[in-house]
C-alpha cells in the first residue's frame, strides 16, 4: 500500500496539487488539513469583490465537503497542525498524532503588520488575506449601513487593489504609505505617479510619503496619527503592509527555511526526505514570487513527482497583472537592480524598460494603453526561474 499523503493547507497551492495528482492517480489516499474553513475560493478575487458588491458566499466556489467529495480526499477543516516530527513521520494536531508517508507544506503566507494595534481599535483594524478575513471586513462594512471611510495602510499590490476596489464600490478611501508613489516594488516613480494621479482623479485621498505614528480610538472613529502631525479619521482601517511566508512549522521541525520561504529545490523537495513545499510558503531554488502562475506550475510538476516521475519545475516570464482598473498596470520586476529604467510614452500610457549596462532587457512595467505590450515584452525577458 502507498504510504498516506498529507497536504497541509487548502489554498490554491494545495487544491491545485490535489487536482493535478488525482488526474494522474485516482486511487491514492489523500488528506488535506487546513486551519481555515476549507471552502474553495480564488484568493485574487478578494480584491475585486467590493466594487461588485459580492457577499462572501459568492466568492466561495465550493464548500469543504463538496471539495472532499470532488477530490476523493479527506479534508479536515479548522484543524491546525502544531508540529511535524520528520523522524517519526507524524504530525501533531492537539492531542492527536497523525502518521504520514509523504507530506506537502502549502501553508501560504500571513500578513506582516509592522506595528502594534491597540486593543481599543483592534475590532476596526483589519487585514484581508483569506475568505474568512473578507467575511469579517464585509460584515464590518455592512454593519455601518452607509459608505465607509476606509484608511488603507500600504501601497503595494494588495493595498492598491483594495483601494481601487473599495473606492469604485462607493467608499471614501485614503491610501497611506511611507513611499512617495504607489506600487514602489513594481513601478518606477513616473509610472507610480501616473497610478497615483488616476487614483486621486477618481477621488481617493493619497497620504503618500507619510509614516504612521499611532492609531487612536476617538469616539466611533479610528484616528491615524501621521508623522507630519496630521490626523486621519476613519471608520475602518485595512492594513496591507506585506505578506510573510509561513515557515514556522517547517523551521521548528528542523527544515531549512529563509525569510523568503521554506527552502526547496527545483523538485519542490525540502531539506527533509519525504517533505515537499509549494505556493506562497516555498522559496523554490531562491525564488518566491507569491502569485498564482508559479504555484500552478509547481502543482503540476510536484503531482508528476509524487505519481512516480520526478519532474523539475521551471517558471516562464509571467508578468504580474495588477487589478487597478482606474489605471491598468502590468509589471515584471527585474530580479536584480537594473543599470537604468528607460521610459517611453506620454500621459498615463507609459512603458518602462529595466536594462542592464549592456542594454539587455531584464524587466518592465506598463501602465494604461501600454499594457497591450505585455505578451511581446514577456517573450523578451529572462524567465522567472530557469
Ligand atoms: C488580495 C490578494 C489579491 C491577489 N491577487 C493576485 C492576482 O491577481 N494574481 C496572482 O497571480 N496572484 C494574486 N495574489 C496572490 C495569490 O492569491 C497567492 O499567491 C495564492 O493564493 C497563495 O496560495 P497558497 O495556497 O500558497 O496560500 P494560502 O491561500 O494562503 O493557503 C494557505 C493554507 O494553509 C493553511 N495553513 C497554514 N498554516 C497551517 C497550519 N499550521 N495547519 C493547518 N493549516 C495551515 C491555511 O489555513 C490555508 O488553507 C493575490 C493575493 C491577495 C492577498
Amino acid at each position: 500500500m502507498t504510504a498516506p499523503l498529507i497536504l497541509i493547507g487548502s489554498g490554491m497551492a494545495a487544491i491545485g496539487l490535489a487536482r493535478q495528482l488525482r488526474a494522474l492517480d485516482p486511487e491514492r489516499a489523500l488528506t488535506l488539513i487546513t486551519a481555515d474553513s476549507g471552502d474553495e475560493y480564488a484568493k485574487p478575487l478578494l480584491s475585486t469583490g467590493f466594487a461588485k458588491r459580492l457577499p462572501p458566499s459568492r466568492l466561495a466556489v465550493r464548500s469543504a465537503l463538496a471539495l472532499a467529495d470532488q477530490l476523493g480526499a479527506v479534508v479536515r477543516t479548522h484543524t491546525r497542525v502544531e508540529a511535524i516530527d520528520p523522524q517519526a513521520r507524524t504530525l501533531q494536531l492537539g492531542a492527536e498524532r497523525l502518521p504520514y508517508g509523504t507530506l506537502v507544506l502549502a501553508t501560504g503566507a500571513a500578513p506582516a503588520v509592522p506595528f502594534a494595534v491597540p486593543a481599543a481599535v483592534a475590532a476596526r483594524v483589519h487585514t484581508i488575506n483569506d475568505l474568512d478575513d473578507y467575511r469579517r471586513f464585509h460584515a464590518a462594512l455592512e454593519a455601518l449601513g452607509r459608505p465607509a471611510r476606509v484608511a488603507i495602510i500600504g501601497a503595494g499590490l494588495v493595498g492598491c487593489e483594495f483601494a481601487n476596489d473599495l473606492l469604485v464600490g462607493g467608499h471614501a478611501v485614503s491610501l497611506v504609505a511611507p513611499e512617495r508613489t504607489p506600487l514602489p516594488r513594481l513601478l518606477p516613480e513616473p509610472l507610480g505617479r501616473a497610478l497615483g494621479s488616476a487614483f486621486a482623479a477618481a477621488g481617493m485621498a493619497l497620504r503618500l510619503g507619510r509614516g504612521l505614528e499611532a492609531l487612536e480610538s476617538v469616539g466611533a472613529d479610528v484616528v491615524l496619527r501621521l508623522d507630519d502631525g496630521t490626523g486621519l479619521e476613519a471608520d475602518l482601517v485595512l492594513v496591507a503592509t506585506g505578506l510573510r511566508p509561513r515557515t514556522e512549522l517547517a523551521a521548528a521541525a528542523g527544515l531549512a527555511t529563509l525569510p523568503a520561504g521554506i527552502v526547496v529545490d527545483h523538485y519542490l523537495a525540502t531539506s527533509s526526505p519525504g517533505i515537499f513545499a509549494l505556493g506562497d510558503a516555498a522559496c523554490v531554488a531562491g525564488v518566491n514570487a507569491m502569485y498564482v502562475p508559479p504555484l500552478q506550475a509547481s502543482a503540476k510538476a510536484l503531482a508528476r513527482t509524487l505519481a512516480g516521475t520526478p519532474t523539475a519545475v521551471h517558471y516562464a516570464a509571467w508578468p504580474v497583472v495588477v487589478k487597478t482598473p482606474l489605471l491598468p498596470v502590468v509589471a515584471y520586476p527585474p530580479a536584480e537592480a537594473p543599470a537604468r529604467w528607460r521610459i517611453e510614452g506620454e500621459g498615463a500610457d507609459l512603458a518602462a524598460f529595466a536594462e542592464t549596462q549592456d542594454e539587455r532587457l531584464i524587466g518592465f512595467a506598463l501602465t494604461g494603453a501600454s499594457v497591450r505590450r505585455k505578451v511581446e515584452l514577456a517573450r523578451a525577458v529572462p524567465p522567472l526561474l530557469g
